[in-house]
């Protein structure tokens, strides 16, 4: 296969700008060490939060509104295409003010309509006693079906994704890239090359040489079952805690910020602090059903993701940390850009 683009990595990030590219005729490989979504997208909670997730400057406020406003299309032409329901849907979020400090933020907030504890409780039974903010135009999906979509909708328009060998290294000149080093030694090779590499970024030679790294952040989730009466259907944010109900029961109690390195295992003690968050935050939830929990490695760069040209013929998009899910859209459309400027 001669591909115009090698994407190495099959993240929500490298997936999403290889469907952009190959909507734009492009022929794509994508290479990924573990398979698809494997390294921490399927592991998110799929909340679509331009305003909330991180910290933010104006400038990643306007980049992750972009990616917002381009979500309903995107997943649609991905539904159309395959058939794969993503899961997104609208829905509103809570906003707890979880101290005086953070009610004083909250208040302040342009987006949202504060709301006193009385009316939080009468839209949601399972309130403690907590002031907040609701924000009317949220959104969320699920980000294993959104992976599936991609991963189908790519291979059914002839897109290949090679899975299980990693990227060792690479073998690069004055022209920019020349190959992929394969771990087996083998040799990929393209017109350019899209490295989606995630929390991996800096392990690669070529691109911590070029400045291109990423700190993991892990980040545990507990997943419960609804079992109350009227199941949950919104977003409710307190501070460092989370609840992202899913349909079909399904709940998301999220998560944890730990830097352990590269060690992806739930731990006891996370479990621990997301059920005593969870008591403080919604005390219904604590009649909830324990399903499953798993860790995954946010990508976190200093200064926010980096998403530029690293050389003649390759780019870089790494670096997503907390809002990868929402950001693959608008990365999509920035690196389709770049790579049309390389030719
Ligand atoms: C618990 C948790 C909850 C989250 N919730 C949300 C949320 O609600 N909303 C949101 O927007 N974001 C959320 N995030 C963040 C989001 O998951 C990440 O920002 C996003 O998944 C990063 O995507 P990526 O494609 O950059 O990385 P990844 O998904 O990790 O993809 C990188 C891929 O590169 C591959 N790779 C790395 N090195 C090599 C190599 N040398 N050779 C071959 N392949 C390689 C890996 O195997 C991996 O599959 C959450 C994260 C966590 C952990």
């Amino acid at each position: 296969m001669n591909a115009d683009l090698v994407v190495v990595g099959a993240g929500v990030i490298g997936l999403s700008c290889a469907w952009q590219a190959q909507q734009q005729g492009m022929q794509v490989l994508v290479l990924d060490g573990r398979g698809p979504g494997e390294g921490t997208s399927r592991r998110a909670a799929g909340m679509l939060l331009p305003d909330v997730e991180g910290e933010h400057d104006a400038e990643e406020r306007a980049f992750g509104r972009r990616s917002y406003e381009l979500y309903p299309s995107f997943t649609s032409g991905l539904e159309a295409a395959t058939g794969i329901d993503t899961g997104f849907r609208r829905c509103s979020c809570y906003l707890v003010a979880q101290s005086t400090e953070r009610a004083e933020v909250l208040r302040r907030m342009e987006w949202g309509v504060w709301l006193g504890a009385p009316e939080i409780r009468q839209r949601m039974a399972g309130f403690g006693e907590m002031e907040g903010a609701r924000i009317g135009d949220a959104a969320q999906l699920e980000p294993r079906q959104l992976i599936a979509a991609l991963s189908v909708g790519l291979r059914g328009r002839g897109a290949e994704i090679e899975t299980g060998l990693a990227v060792a290294d690479v073998q690069a000149g004055s022209d920019g890239v020349d190959a992929l080093v394969m771990a087996d030694g083998s040799l990929r090779r393209g017109r350019r090359y899209l490295f989606a590499t995630g929390a991996w970024a800096g392990e690669m030679p070529y691109l911590a040489e070029r400045g291109v790294s990423t700190e993991p952040v892990r980040g545990q989730i507990v997943t419960l079952e609804d079992t109350g009466d009227e199941p949950l259907r919104d977003i409710i944010f307190g501070q460092g805690i989370y609840l992202a109900p899913k349909g079909a029961r399904r709940v998301y109690l999220g998560a944890t910020e730990e830097r352990v390195g590269f060690d992806e295992r739930p731990a006891a003690d996370g479990t621990l602090h997301l059920l005593e968050g969870l008591r403080r935050l919604y005390p219904g939830g604590m009649r909830f059903a324990v399903r499953e929990s798993w860790a995954g490695l946010r990508p976190y760069r200093a200064g926010g993701a980096m998403i530029g040209r690293i050389d003649e013929n390759a780019v870089a998009a790494v670096g997503h940390h907390r809002n990868g899910i929402l950001l693959a859209p608008a990365t999509a459309e920035r690196v389709t850009a770049l790579i049309a400027e390389i030719g």
